[in-house]
């Protein structure tokens, strides 16, 4: 039976697959660079999962530096058809507290200078992104979360910022007169290439502070820590409740996995050998 083959970008506090047993520890290097970390092959109930740390062991590269193509190619290079990525946020209304979860299905990409394409000059590919999560690894892990306890949230817009600073008091006012339900810096990005490297990808939020609108609630380094702490046990018991019933699914009720069977625009014959061989392990199937 055809099984997914589940990757977990781990966020801030989750930097190692604590609790889940290493089977294998990779080096990997890619066309755009090298990945943020080791990659760790973990037994997650059973089923072999991939786990990178996107920040890396210590957290030594903030989310402006981070590599998002070479996680995601790595990934890729990996068999990862399905990426869980776990994040920090902050909420960005009263009815969404620190310590609870978020799965966003909508993002609005703030950010200013990253890579976020694997196709950058040839060949044209342009993906569909309107809806940019999927959502049927989203409904698992929500069924997941309520398996579990966890008060988590079905759904909400994410704001992603280039940091490493945090937002303005009139960005916080905007993005909330938007709509905005949580803010954080990495998985709009995340989110893109995933759909990129045809993955099902959805994001678990950890909310960890109120960002800067609420009056009397400053966000700081050090409260966020706290609240991580509280939610990062949560999170790792809701991917240990879900991992069997996404590894079993394989159609899903999801386009993600066939993403670039209508986004090709290039004749793919023409393009340059060196382009083609820097986004081959993306395009394989296409070229039989
Ligand atoms: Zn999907």
């Amino acid at each position: 039976m055809n099984r997914r083959k589940i990757g977990v970008m781990g966020g801030s506090g989750l930097y190692e697959p604590h609790e889940f047993e290493v089977r294998k520890e990779l080096e990997l290097d890619t066309p755009f660079g090298k990945p943020s970390d080791t990659f760790h092959i973990v037994d997650v109930e059973g089923i072999e999962v991939v786990f990178l740390s996107r920040h890396g062991r210590g957290h030594l590269i903030p989310a402006p530096s981070v590599n998002f193509r070479a996680n995601i190619y790595a990934m890729k290079m990996l068999g990862v058809d399905t990426l869980i990525s776990v994040s920090a946020v902050g909420t960005m209304k009263e009815e969404v507290a620190p310590t609870e979860i978020v799965i966003p299905n909508q993002f609005i990409d703030f950010t200013k200078n990253r890579q976020q394409t694997f196709f950058e000059d040839t060949p044209a590919i342009h993906i569909s992104f309107a809806d940019p999560t999927c959502p049927y690894l989203s409904g698992v892990l929500h069924e997941g979360g309520i398996r579990t306890g966890a008060k988590i949230h079905p759904g909400g817009t994410y704001v992603c910022i280039e940091g490493p600073a945090f937002s303005t008091r009139a960005e916080s006012r905007l993005f909330r007169s938007w709509g905005v339900d949580i803010i954080g810096m990495t998985a709009a990005t995340e989110a893109k290439l995933a759909r990129e490297a045809e993955m099902c990808y959805a994001s678990l939020s950890l909310v960890t502070d109120y960002d800067v609108w609420k009056e009397r609630e400053e966000v700081s380094g050090d409260m966020i820590l706290k609240n991580m702490a509280l939610c990062i046990e949560s999170a790792k018991e809701i991917i240990r409740v879900a991992t069997p019933s996404i590894a079993e699914e394989t159609n899903g009720n999801c386009t993600c996995r066939q993403a670039l069977s209508d986004a090709i625009v290039s004749d793919l014959s023409r393009v340059p050998e060196e382009k083609m061989n820097m986004v081959k392990v993306l395009l394989e199937k296409y070229l039989q």
